[in-house]
């Protein structure tokens, strides 16, 4: 047997498997980075400040800056939060995307385009990826002493490694991207995210409307089997004046909502990013959980390539679940109370009009941190919550 050809191949070069590639490069290992390419992924493009600090993204990524958020009720009743500091950046993704996996090139990682089909063992036990580079090509096999598996939600990698990598909960997302408004005679407006919690609009999570400069994404997630996500995005253009905007893509795509339970095989395979299940409920915000996952497992396989003890890949669950496990859960516990019925939407909505309760929701988004200073701020959140407990279950 030959020695390995590469000390990791990543599977998938999204943001959570570029930036794999990326840390391992920069850290001097031979690795491949290997994407099918052709599709580009079915995203809103909201990043916070945090994720444009720690991961360096220049200004040229960010097609729109948005300042505020705008909540609405069940009863239309509308919320406005402003961002204050700073903007909530938006980027389109085939150009990210593809600007992190140059980023990765640049810094050694090779790069492949064909499509991931499985993993087999030699004779020796070394993992040997087996891939395509089209649908009919030829397979190439490709030895390698760990594999990162970054494919995504519906990832092949975890699904051919985990038992529990098929039933991962999701919601089903499906956006429409359309060309901006010219002038503003509806209400769009391009510094604006608006989030819409209505029954009608989605029974179980919510919809959108995102701006990014010249294009927008109109969305709409849910976990309910046989809602029409269509219609939906189609009411809501039509309510909003933006039924005859030109429509660029339709697509859609499952967002998950929870975690896997394990991350690696205890032998030399791994996964990150929505592969993992690493978004955070509630929000559906995936993209900085991914790429911090991402960095996490090319952490942990990094210590693995200099060690070889398995053990070391755990940590890659451990730190990322240590840093946000209690987010996640905080996220996962509200998306099952307040967005239920119609009657807690309203009083979900009323309650981030808030000032406490932003001053609280923005820091948490923006930059990732709880904003433990005002105590007293957290008593009267807590006190008010209580009132609108109440309320709802009165
Ligand atoms: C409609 C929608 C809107 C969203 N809006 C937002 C938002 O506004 N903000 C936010 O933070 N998050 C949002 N998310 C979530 C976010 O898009 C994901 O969490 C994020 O993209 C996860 O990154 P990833 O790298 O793990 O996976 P992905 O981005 O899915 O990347 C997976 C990569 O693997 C490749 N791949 C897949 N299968 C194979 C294979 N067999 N062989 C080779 N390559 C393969 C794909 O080509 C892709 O490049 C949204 C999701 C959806 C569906």
């Amino acid at each position: 047997m030959t020695q390995p050809t590469y000390d990791c191949v990543v599977v998938g070069g999204g943001p959570a498997g570029a930036t794999a590639a990326t840390v391992l490069a920069d850290a001097g290992r031979h690795v491949m980075l290997l994407d099918r390419g052709g599709r580009i992924k079915p995203c809103g493009g909201a990043i916070p400040p945090r994720l444009m600090r720690d991961f360096a993204i220049p200004d040229h990524l960010i097609a729109g800056r948005v300042v505020a958020a705008r909540m609405i009720a069940p009863s239309d009743t509308e919320v406005d939060m402003a961002v204050g500091d700073g903007f909530v950046g938006m980027v389109d993704r085939e150009v990210f995307d593809e600007w992190l996996r140059v980023r990765a090139a640049r810094g050694g990682a090779e790069r492949r385009t064909g499509t991931f089909d499985r993993i087999e063992r030699d004779d020796d036990g070394c993992a040997v990826v087996v891939y395509a580079d089209t649908r009919d090509g030829p397979e190439h096999r490709i030895r390698t002493r760990c594999i990162i598996g970054a494919d995504g939600a519906n990832s092949r990698v975890a699904r051919s490694t985990f038992s529990d990598a098929e039933r991962m909960p999701c919601v089903f997302a499906y956006h429409e991207v359309i060309r901006s408004p010219a002038v503003s005679d509806t209400s769009f407006d391009r510094a604006r995210c608006d989030v819409y919690y209505q029954q009608a609009l989605s029974p179980d999570f919510y919809a959108w409307i995102f701006p990014h400069g010249d294009t927008a994404s109109i969305g709409v997630g849910s976990a309910q089997k046989g809602f029409a996500l269509r219609e939906a995005v189609g009411r809501l253009r039509a309510r909003e004046g933006l039924a005859a905007c030109e429509t660029i893509r339709r697509e859609g795509a499952p967002i998950p909502l929870r975690p896997l339970r394990k991350w690696d095989n205890d032998r030399d395979v791994i996964v990150t990013g929505d592969a993992a299940g690493v978004v955070a409920p509630a929000s559906g915000e995936g993209i900085y959980y991914a790429m911090v996952a991402g960095q996490e497992a090319a952490h942990a396989t990094a210590r693995f390539l200099a060690t070889g003890n398995p053990r070391s890949l755990r940590q890659a669950r451990r730190a990322f679940m240590r840093a946000h496990g209690r987010v996640f859960w905080a996220l996962g516990i509200m998306q099952h109370f307040w967005y239920r019925n119609d009657r807690r939407r309203e009083r979900f909505v009323a309650m981030c009009e808030d000032r406490d309760v932003q001053n609280l929701i923005w820091p948490a988004y923006m930059n990732k941190q709880l904003v433990y200073a005002k105590p007293l701020a957290y008593l009267r959140i807590f006190l008010k919550d209580m009132r609108h407990l109440l309320q709802t279950a009165g």
